[in-house]
């Protein structure tokens, strides 16, 4: 039990029961901020996944397939509220085992709840349309939920990833199975206790545990699954896309970025440095949309890159529950290779221009990595193409637009970027030609946006969430045509 929330850590949540995994076994659960075990997951394995899916395919053909949609959103609105009402023992609980600064994590909490009121707003209001055809036919269309979906999520926004996936695949009517993370899934045990508690069905939203390699794996060769969305790294993404393959399912994969943010010189810095200073900062930087790229106009670079460079040194990193302005990464693993592309740097003769502070007595044993700003590097350098996922902002020189654009789109991802100018019509030209699922021009994230289609192109990825798009990603179009004469 944890945070007094009633989540029964170290169980799987199948068919509206708690229960051990069928392997017996448990995972432990790091606190990144001291490196100490504090809880434990379930090691759910394929004969939990079996259950869970055959649970959810029941529900898909039940209660919860069966349940008219205004309904649906319903329970939804009243999983929000009980997010809500529990925003704070959930933002502990996700600040304590991700490692985030606890105002990062509330925020999160928030989010989450907001994207199950969005989708529950959404339920009863996804139609088909009427299309005209020949004499004598009457042609409609439905958007019909998949059945039984699989999420797999990743540890660096558990609860916002869940919100979004497990929120847009519910409001369809699909039934879902969910794996997080090994690194980071009590939250996800919490809002799963919290839909058994406002009264899904059993079977609508079940939760198996595990490691990547045994449960993730399990449900993405899983026959029983009609469609797969996965949030994580490129490499993995490539092995769910061929489990897909073998069953010609469809998969929603969303793999990071290596997302720029391009400033030129007539740049209002006033409003732009909170966004360049911090958008690589978030979450230690293991944010799949950070602004980790810096482009900036070589007549006003200096003064840009200093400005950034000095906001970064003024910057603590500590542990989660001090609330700092970052908190550490989260494992060994990940430090180890936060730490091996600032080792690069330095062998590579890169110049680190500005570094925040370690806050005193912050535990030895914790992944602290402090947010690091490192001056011209090269634009093929492989810390300006490859996501470090760590707070590390490289600074890139540009000559002019062109230049700026090629840059931008000289990485094999294409998430998200930022434009900074005060020339409307050279914003829309870079909006136009970078290639990304989102751009911002003088702004970063826009304050999060749960409405707006979020996902990849190119390297990054493919299909949307977030929005009222990532709906149309959960459900397939059947279309009826009727012969009347
Ligand atoms: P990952 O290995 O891709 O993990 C993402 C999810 O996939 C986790 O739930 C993971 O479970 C699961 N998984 C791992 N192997 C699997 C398999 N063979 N079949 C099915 N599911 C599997 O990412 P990570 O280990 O957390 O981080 C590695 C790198 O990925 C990071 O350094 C970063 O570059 C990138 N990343 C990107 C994002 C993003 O938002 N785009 C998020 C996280 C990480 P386990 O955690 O239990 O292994
Ligand atoms: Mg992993």
């Amino acid at each position: 039990m944890s945070d007094g929330m009633n989540v029964p850590t170290g169980q799987v949540l199948i068919d509206g029961e708690w229960g051990p995994p069928s392997s017996g076994e448990v995972i432990a659960v790091q606190n990144p901020s001291d490196g100490g075990d504090y809880a434990c997951l379930a090691r759910g394995q394929a004969s939990d996944i079996d259950m869970a899916v055959a649970s959810s395919r029941a529900a898909a053909e039940g209660d919860w397939g069966d349940m008219p949609a205004f309904e649906r959103g319903r329970l939804m609105h009243r999983l929000s509220q009980r997010i809500l009402d529990h925003v704070e023992e959930l933002a502990l609980m996700e600040a304590r085992d991700v490692g985030k600064p606890l105002t990062q994590a509330r925020a999160d909490a928030v989010a989450c709840a907001r994207y199950f009121e969005f989708y529950a707003g959404a339920a009863d209001k996804l139609h088909g349309d009427t299309i005209p055809y020949l004499e004598g036919y009457s042609v409609m269309t439905f958007r019909e939920p998949h059945g039984v979906t699989g999420h797999i999520i990743p540890w660096n926004y558990p609860m916002q990833i869940l919100g979004r996936s497990i929120g847009a695949a519910l409001a369809t009517g699909n039934a879902c199975v969910l794996k997080p993370a090994e690194d980071a899934g009590l939250t996800s045990l919490a809002i799963g206790e919290l839909a058994r508690q406002v009264g899904f069905p059993p079977g609508a939203f079940n939760i198996v545990p595990g490691y990547g390699e045994e449960a993730g794996q399990a449900l993405i060769d899983h026959p029983g699954i009609d469609h797969i969305s996965f949030t994580g790294s490129p490499e993995v993404g490539t092995i769910v896309q061929k489990a897909a393959a073998v069953f010609r399912r469809p998969v929603t994969l969303e793999l990071g970025g290596k997302s720029p943010q391009v400033v030129f010189a007539d740049v209002d810095m006033e409003n732009a440095l909170p966004f360049l200073s911090r958008g690589f900062v978030q979450n230690a930087g293991q944010t799949c949309s950070a602004g980790s790229r810096l482009l900036v106009e070589d007549s006003a670079y200096d003064r840009v890159t200093e400005m950034v460079a000095e906001k970064v040194a003024a910057l603590t990193v500590g542990p989660a529950d001090r609330d700092m302005d970052c908190g550490p990464v989260i494992n060994k693993q990940q430090y180890d290779r936060v730490n091996a592309y600032l080792d690069l740097a330095a062998k590579d003769g890169l110049t680190t221009i500005g570094q925040a502070q370690l806050a005193a007595n912050a535990p030895s044993e914790g992944y602290y990595v402090p947010p690091t700003v490192i001056g011209d590097v090269p634009p093929d350098h492989r810390l300006a193409q490859e996501e470090i996922f760590g707070p590390v902002l490289t600074c890139i020189r540009f000559k002019d637009e062109a230049d700026a654009i090629r840059i931008a789109n000289g990485t094999s991802y294409g998430l998200a970027a930022g434009v900074w100018t005060e020339d409307v019509n050279k914003a829309m030209r870079l909006g136009r030609k970078i290639k990304a699922g989102q751009v911002f021009i003088n702004n970063y994230g826009a304050g999060g946006g749960v409405e707006l289609p979020f996902g990849g192109m190119k390297g990054s990825g493919f299909g949307r969430e977030k929005g009222f798009e990532a709906l149309l990603g959960f459900t397939a179009t059947k279309t009826i045509a009727v012969k009347h004469g």
